[in-house]
């Protein structure tokens, strides 16, 4: 059985040698992260368990609520209350949208453009590789994502592990570890792809990425409903959630099997998508911030066998069918529709540019959105009591944006305040200290 193939440009499983020397690099970096973090970060803030005061004259709260001129105090790194008495005001935030840090729920964190130009997929662990995932890191967390799921590469465990820490600055970070890559029997025996997701959460995976089907276009199946059965109920047993990539009829089969999150899921039909809802199965669709940057970055990915001038060609045609496939995902009642951007090399801070495409595009409701990649996308992680929306006990993950996203949802391209945990990584705001 081999899980590491070569497949989807999803491939490289680095040795454990290999692992230790992007530790290592991350560790040199991390002392580079500090020195050019600038003003307006203070990592002592949370380790001193300093109190913190936000003012806000608007702050979306995360679950589809508008909170109107009001204090969030923040201490330890954590919301304490919503109080508007409260002072003296440390950061000064009115004027601005006050929202919870944003959630994507698909990055490939590491993937980068190479020395070359060229795209170098996740890259592996040269210093370029490192460095780039690392500035991809902080591009994120700059934007205003304080939260990724970032599903497959192995790679991303020492990268995840320093921002923990806080050596580096970027976003919190979720990863796969290694992905099943559905090959058909050749992936292996039920028994085997069990052996495997254990040896995923015994290598520190927060989450079981899993291939199901082909690309976009083909979308074939990969997996039998034997194997995703099998992949799926081992994941549930050892406290993991699976993330599934499904087009067309793997969609239903990975929710039969019980997967927790459908990635992608075009030409999944109306019916596929009510299952989802009954099951409580979400649905992470991208509306264009995918496919625009491939098609930015054509001479950079052209390259055999997986990025051709076929598939180019085909991806223009694409773009109306991810569009067609939300608005018609919006109608099924119950369907919970989560924000991830399935970021790769180009889109790496730019993943706000799907809010648009879905506002704009694909007729979802700007509220929507941002409960999408705020308190739905956290529940979708199983981290509902830790982030996602402003209420007390909750991480201090709070940006603000230049502009109301409700009223102009362009207004998401100008994050100007991060705060992840307590700590400001970002204060462009006009009138702050
Ligand atoms: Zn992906």
């Amino acid at each position: 059985m081999n899980y590491v193939q070569k497949l989807s440009g999803h491939e490289l499983a680095p040795t454990k040698a290999m692992m230790r020397g992007a530790a290592t690099i991350l560790c040199v970096l991390g002392i580079v992260g500090a020195l050019t973090m600038g003003e307006g970060i203070s990592l002592q803030g949370t380790a001193r368990g300093k109190r913190i005061v936000i003012a806000a004259s608007e702050a979306l709260d995360g679950k589809g609520g508008v909170l109107h001129d009001t204090r969030i105090v923040i201490e330890a790194g954590k919301i304490v209350a919503i109080d508007a008495k409260a002072g003296p005001v440390d950061y000064d935030l009115r004027r601005l949208t006050v929202l919870p840090g944003w959630i994507d729920a698909h990055v490939h964190i590491t993937w980068s453009f190479g020395p070359d130009g060229k795209n170098a997929g996740q890259g592996g662990t040269t210093p370029e590789a490192t460095y780039a995932a690392a500035s991809n890191a902080y591009a994120t967390l700059m934007a205003g994502f304080t939260t990724v799921q970032s599903v497959g590469s192995p790679a991303d465990i020492p990268l995840r592990d320093a921002i923990a820490r806080g050596e580096l600055a970027g976003p919190r970070i979720l990863t796969a570890a290694e992905t099943i890559n559905g090959r058909g029997p050749e992936t292996g025996t039920p028994e085997e792809i069990r052996a495997f997701v254990r040896k995923q959460k015994a290598a520190g995976a927060d989450v079981i990425k899993i291939y199901a089907s082909g690309g976009m276009r083909s979308g074939t199946m990969t997996l039998s409903q034997e194997q995703l059965n099998a992949a799926c109920d081992e994941a549930k047993k050892l406290g993991l959630r699976t993330l599934v990539h499904a087009f067309r009829d793997a969609v239903r089969a990975a929710t039969i099997a019980g997967c927790t999150e459908i990635e992608h899921g075009l030409g999944a039909s109306d019916e596929d998508l009510k299952l989802m809802a009954e099951r409580g199965t979400y649905l992470d669709p991208q509306a264009g911030l995918l496919l625009e940057t491939y098609l930015q970055y054509k001479d950079r990915y052209l390259a055999a066998p997986y990025y051709t001038e076929e598939g180019f060609a085909a991806m223009k045609d694409l773009i109306p069918a991810h569009q067609d496939f939300i608005k018609r995902a919006l109608k099924i009642p119950g369907l919970k529709i989560v924000y991830g951007t399935d970021a790769v090399a180009g889109a790496h801070g730019r993943n706000a540019e799907d809010f648009i495409h879905r506002v704009r595009d694909s007729g979802v409701d700007p509220m929507s959105a941002m409960v999408s990649a705020n308190s739905l996308g956290a529940e979708a992680l199983g981290m509902s009591d830790q982030i996602g929306s402003i209420t007390p006990g909750l991480q201090a993950d709070i940006i603000a944006l230049d502009g109301d996203p409700v009223k102009d949802i362009t207004a998401v391209r100008r994050v100007v305040f991060v705060m992840k945990g307590g700590v400001v990584y970002k204060n462009d705001a006009p009138g702050s200290r």
